[in-house]
């Protein structure tokens, strides 16, 4: 009897908090978001970027160096980035701009719909570089400003914001890097990725997941967190299904 007013209890209030979350669209951590995956092709100096995992696992079979997260994207907000393909040099562009988009088709590129979108909150900048060396793969797409600056030094041309990644509140950190503060050593600018691009695994599991929260890893104990690279270095070599 007990137990029971006790699971009802709980229940109700379980229920209370989905309302309340229902109702709290405000609440920008809860907002859903999705992986985009970065790969580097070393025969065209081509980066690519996808947040469809399987296309990640795929190209990586075939030869793409997977490079693992790029930056964390909202599945849905008001602003697309928009993914065009040039048939001729087989090189992708990604844009917001919805000009540049048309203006690119009406000279050859496909339209191939839209890649993933900005986040609204606009906290984490993902910069834009023009190499002006390179006929194709000559964009270049980074949360790192130290990256973004680096690759500026030596000869790309820095395009500023191209859109902006979701700010995900970090996990536990694997190994503690809380060196904040403190005396004036100009440590370069870190991004905050490695956290936000961490993946789950289990050791039984043939797959990773995007989040711990995953239905496939409710009943699992042991739930074990990583990049994408050592997820497959565990074995793990492709994605869920349910949570990608
Ligand atoms: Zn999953």
């Amino acid at each position: 009897m007990k137990v029971r007013t006790l699971t009802r209890r709980l229940f109700a209030s379980l229920f209370v908090l989905i309302a309340a979350l229902a109702i709290t669209p405000t609440a920008a951590q809860a907002a859903e978001t999705t992986t985009i995956y970065r790969l580097y092709n070393s025969s065209t100096g081509e980066h690519h970027y996808t947040h469809d995992a399987n296309e990640y696992a795929t190209l990586g079979r075939i030869g793409w160096v997977q490079e693992g997260c790029a930056w964390i994207a909202p599945t849905q907000s008001q602003s697309p980035v928009y993914r065009l393909y040039n048939p001729n040099s087989g090189d992708h562009h990604y844009t917001m701009d919805a000009n540049e988009r048309d203006a690119l088709v009406r000279i050859g590129w496909t339209y191939e719909n839209i890649g993933w979108y900005s986040d609204e909150a606009k906290t984490v900048k993902v910069y834009r570089l023009f190499n002006p060396n390179e006929v194709i793969g000559t964009h270049h797409y980074t949360t790192s400003l130290n990256e973004y600056n680096t690759l500026g030094n030596i000869g790309w041309r820095k395009e500023d914001v191209a859109w902006y990644a979701v700010q995900l509140p970090p996990t536990t950190p694997s190994n503690g890097s809380q060196s904040q503060g403190g005396s004036g050593a100009s440590a370069p600018f870190q991004p905050s990725t490695p956290q936000e691009c961490v993946v789950y695994w289990t050791p039984g599991g043939t797959k990773w997941h995007s989040t711990k929260d995953c239905p496939a890893l409710g009943r699992s104990h042991t739930i074990l967190s990583g990049t994408v690279q050592q997820a497959q270095a565990a074995g793990k070599d492709a994605p869920c299904k349910d949570c990608h």
